[in-house]
C-alpha cells in the first residue's frame, strides 16, 4: 500500500454512494469500520443506506445543483444500483475526473440487456440465443427460425427480479396475454431469449483495484423463488459441482471493462456442461452477502476499498456458508435465527413489509 493511500485513509476519506438501498447500507457499514465516511445521494427519504451514513443528499438524479453539492463533499463516488442515469455519472465525472468508479462503460453495458448480450458474446462468452424484438410478429418469426415453442421476452432496461419479462409460447400469443405484455411496455426496447434448460444458477462477484489486482467471491449456487433470490450456497461442495470456470470468466470480464470496483456475473449451467452468462451487475450482489461473516474482507469492504484506491482484502472464505433472504413476510419469522448459534441476522431497516420486498437476510456459517 502506498504511503499516500495510508495518509489519505487516516486523514479521512469521504465516499459518495448513489442509491440508498441495502447494498449501499452494507457498503456504508464496511466503510465505517475503516474510518471512511459515506454520503448517500438518493431520491427517497429515510432510505436504508441513510440510516448508517454520515449524510444524505435527497434529490433526483438529474438535479445538477444537488449533484454539485454532493460531489463537493466526496473524495470518491460510486453507485449501489445500475439504474442511475448515465448523464448523472457523466456530470459527476466532469466535476471529479477519474473519481467516479466503476466507470460509465460498465454501467452502460449492464443497464441494457441488448448491449449486455452483445458485449458478452464479443468477449467469447456464451449466452442464451437472443435478438431484439418489438412486436408479437417478431416473436413468432423468431420462434419459427429457432425451431422452438417458447421464449422469454424481457424489457431491455429497468427489469429486475423477474419484473418486465414474460415467457411466451403459442398459448400466450393466442390468449392475448403476450399482446397485453407488449402493449404494457409499448415503446420500450425488448429482447427475446431462448429458454435455457439450466441445471444450476450460479454467480460470481469480482473486485478489482486500481492496480488491477482481483479478489473473487464464489462460485455461488443460487436458488430462486418467484424469480427472486431465495438461498445462496458456497463452499467446496458447490465448487466441486460447478467448477471454477465461472470464476475465470468473471475475472476475464472484469479485465475487459478495466474494472475499478465490484461487479457480479450471473450464469446458467446446463445439464450438458455449458456455462451461459445471463446478467452483469456493476455492483455488489445479493448472492455475496454471506461474505460479511465468512471472509476477511467482504464484497462490501472490497467495494469500498477498490473505489477509494485502497488495496483489496482477502476474499477466501473461512468456511462453507449459506445465505437465506428474508422476503416480505419471511421477516416476521426471524426470531429463531436471532437465537441460533452461527446464524447472522441482517435487517435493512425497512419499516413497511411488502410482498416481494427484500427485508433482510440471514447468513449461516457451516463451522
Ligand atoms: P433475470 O432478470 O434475467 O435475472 O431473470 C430472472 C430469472 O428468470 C433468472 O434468475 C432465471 O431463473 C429466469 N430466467 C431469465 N432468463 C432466462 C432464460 N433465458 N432461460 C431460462 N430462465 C431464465
Amino acid at each position: 500500500m502506498s504511503g499516500h493511500a495510508v495518509e489519505h485513509l487516516i486523514s479521512g476519506i469521504t465516499l459518495g454512494i448513489l442509491g440508498g438501498g441495502q447494498l449501499g447500507r452494507m457498503s456504508a457499514v464496511a466503510a465505517a469500520r475503516l474510518g471512511i465516511d459515506v454520503v448517500i445521494f438518493c431520491p427517497e427519504d429515510n432510505a436504508p443506506a441513510s440510516h448508517v451514513s454520515k449524510a444524505t443528499v435527497t434529490a433526483s438524479y438529474d438535479d445538477r445543483e444537488a449533484l454539485q453539492d454532493f460531489a463537493g463533499r466526496c473524495d470518491y463516488i460510486s453507485y449501489e444500483f445500475e439504474n442511475i442515469p448515465v448523464e448523472t455519472i457523466d456530470y459527476l465525472d466532469s466535476l471529479k475526473p477519474g473519481c467516479v468508479r466503476p466507470t460509465k462503460a460498465l454501467l452502460e453495458v449492464s443497464q441494457d440487456r441488448l448491449k449486455e448480450k452483445a458485449f458478452l458474446n464479443a468477449q467469447g462468452i456464451e449466452t442464451a440465443q437472443w435478438r431484439s424484438v418489438s412486436c408479437i410478429e417478431d416473436v413468432k418469426a423468431a420462434l419459427g427460425e429457432w425451431g422452438t415453442s417458447a421464449a422469454i421476452v424481457k424489457t431491455a432496461r429497468f427489469g429486475y427480479d423477474g419484473k418486465g419479462q414474460m415467457k411466451i409460447s403459442a398459448q400466450q400469443i393466442d390468449d392475448g396475454s403476450a399482446g397485453a405484455f407488449f402493449d404494457k411496455h409499448d415503446g420500450q426496447a425488448m429482447i427475446m431469449e431462448s429458454v435455457v434448460p439450466f441445471r444450476h444458477e450460479v454467480s460470481v462477484v469480482v473486485a478489482r483495484d486500481i492496480h488491477k489486482n482481483t479478489e473473487t467471491y464464489g462460485p455461488m449456487l443460487n436458488e430462486h423463488r418467484n424469480h427472486i433470490l431465495h438461498k445462496t450456497h458456497i463452499g467446496d461442495s458447490v465448487t466441486g459441482m460447478v467448477g471454477t470456470k465461472p470464476v475465470d470468466m468473471a475475472k476475464k470480464l472484469a479485465e475487459a471493462v478495466d474494472l475499478t470496483g465490484v461487479m457480479t456475473i450471473e450464469f446458467f449451467m446446463t445439464e450438458d456442461g455449458h456455462i451461459l452468462a445471463n446478467e452483469i451487475a456493476p455492483r455488489t450482489h445479493n448472492s455475496g452477502h454471506w461474505s460479511i461473516e465468512a471472509c476477511t474482507a467482504s464484497q462490501f469492504e472490497n467495494h469500498v476499498r477498490s473505489v477509494c484506491g485502497l488495496p483489496l482484502g482477502p476474499s477466501k472464505p473461512h468456511c462453507d456458508a449459506e445465505m437465506l433472504n428474508l422476503i416480505g413476510d419471511d421477516v416476521l419469522e426471524v426470531e429463531p435465527y436471532l437465537m441460533q448459534n452461527g446464524a447472522y441476522v441482517h435487517l435493512y431497516g425497512k419499516r413497511s413489509v411488502r410482498a416481494g420486498r427484500k427485508m433482510g437476510h440471514v447468513t449461516f456459517l457451516k463451522i
